[in-house]
């Protein structure tokens, strides 16, 4: 086995091996006592991971999941969808794929939204819901939630309907301090393999009373994403279906591990990877055709999307390949000029500036 910490990719990310080895555990059975610390101990720690006082419901299946149950409990006939990358386009189509109205509100990648528009937009009613990505991982872009979600009390002020904002934290959760309830978002939701630093499997989700006032009333919701039905289970800490079994042993420990470090202390973390990552690009990117994606102030907190001139990036992503590590290549059409450093989940200051200190050799 290679030694911890050379795996930068934005998803999955490098899982610490005490929390692989958790996953060997032998299976016990869902419906018993033995189960109920699996989901009831990482509880507090998932609640101050989405800056919430409500239940995050744990799903056995991958983030799209549960994009998808926000978008059958929660849009009713139609929702402003915020595109600005291939995330943000999965959203989108995921409201269309439903049966639902999309109206899509587009900007080029590497562009956030302006909370202005989305309340221009909103405003000419029609709309009950909205779908925003906070960290577009394809792009490396952070979009400024909180204001978004404000522009959106303020059409529904206007307008006097109902608009709920259904947030995707895949990248951002874990990653930085999030205020679910403060901001005001009704439904957020995570995925295990990217800041939280687990396998992929399984998906977090939360969402506002409204929300789940909404998905009550909901016709068709359909049955594996139901959320009152999650929350009916998380109530005796089950969850409705056979759970990903060492998924959940996993989580245990990793959620263990995330209380211990601090929730405030992992985000500082993460803080001081992104500005190491930014700074290096700062310095040797005149000299070496390399700049920052994403416009100041709009950068995510855990990817990092790098500019490479003259086509330069598959080229890049091989020569560190060479050296032992892994970094993310340009997503789509950015697959040529772009590369991704995925400094997320346990990685370190330290980690980051050996990888970097290899890139610049294999930059030349
Ligand atoms: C990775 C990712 C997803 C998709 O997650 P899956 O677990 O592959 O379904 C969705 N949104 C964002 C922002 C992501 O980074």
């Amino acid at each position: 086995m290679t030694e911890f910490g050379r795996f930068f990719l934005p998803g999955p990310t490098e899982v610490r091996p005490e929390v692989l080895a958790a996953m060997t555990r032998p299976m016990i059975g869902h419906r018993g006592a033995a189960f109920t610390p699996l989901l009831r101990d990482p509880d507090p720690v998932l609640r101050a991971l989405f800056g919430t006082t409500r239940p995050v419901y744990v799903s056995s299946s991958s983030a799209t999941g549960m994009m998808e149950g926000s978008v059958r409990n929660g849009v009713r006939s139609r929702a402003l969808c915020l595109v600005n990358g291939a995330f943000s386009a999965r959203y989108r189509d995921l409201v269309l794929g439903c049966g639902r109205l999309a109206e899509t509100y587009e900007v080029p990648m590497g562009r956030a939204h302006e909370p202005a528009e989305v309340e221009r937009r909103l405003r000419a009613g029609g709309f009950d819901a909205v779908t925003v990505v906070h960290s577009e991982t394809s792009t490396g872009v952070l979009n400024p939630l909180p204001e978004i979600a404000e522009a959106v009390r303020a059409a529904e002020a206007a307008t006097g309907g109902e608009i709920l904002v259904l947030a995707d934290g895949v990248t951002s959760v874990a990653g930085m301090v999030i205020e679910a309830e403060a901001w005001g978002i009704d439904f957020f939701l995570t995925g295990s393999q990217k800041a939280m630093a687990l396998p992929p499997g399984l998906a977090f989700g939360t969402a506002s009373a409204r929300m789940m006032a909404r998905a009550v009333e909901m016709e068709g919701r359909g049955q594996y994403f139901d959320l009152p039905e999650f929350d009916r289970y998380h109530a005796r800490w089950q969850t409705p279906n056979t759970p990903a079994l060492s998924l959940l042993y996993a989580l245990h420990e990793q959620a263990r591990r995330i209380g211990e470090e601090g929730v405030e202390a992992r985000a500082h973390r993460h803080a001081a990877m992104t500005v190491r990552t930014h700074a290096w690009v700062l310095d040797e990117g005149p000299r070496r055709g390399l700049s920052l994606f994403a416009p100041e102030g709009r950068r995510s907190p855990t990817v990092t999307t790098i500019a490479v001139a003259d086509g330069r990036a598959p080229a890049l992503v091989k020569g560190m390949e060479a050296r032992g590590w892994t970094i993310g290549g340009g997503y789509g059409p950015l697959k040529d000029d772009t590369i991704r450093i995925g400094h997320m989940g346990e990685h370190t200051v330290e980690g980051l500036d050996a990888l970097l200190a290899d890139l610049q050799e294999v930059l030349g």
